[in-house]
């Protein structure tokens, strides 16, 4: 069966869905892929699930460090 045999095509659409918005056919063939293949629908969820702890860890280390209000003023001069 065809889409059986497309795996490795799949997961090509998996990786580029994550950079950019597919295209209908591409979303179709993949969603039809994943339909049938439960390997490929368990690589999907890993590739989301990596693809979102990245973008909170790149989050995290892009925002600038929270300075919380400090009751100790010494080291300004006076
Ligand atoms: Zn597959």
């Amino acid at each position: 069966m065809f889409l059986r045999r497309s795996c490795k095509a799949a997961t090509r659409l998996m990786s580029l869905k994550l950079e950019r918005r597919l295209m209908f056919s591409e979303r179709l063939l993949l969603r039809l892929h994943l339909l049938v293949c439960a390997p490929c629908r368990q690589c999907d969820r890993q590739f989301t699930l990596m693809h979102q702890m990245s973008q909170h860890y790149v989050r995290r280390k892009i925002q600038p460090p929270r300075f919380e209000p400090d009751d100790d003023d010494n080291d300004l001069p006076h």
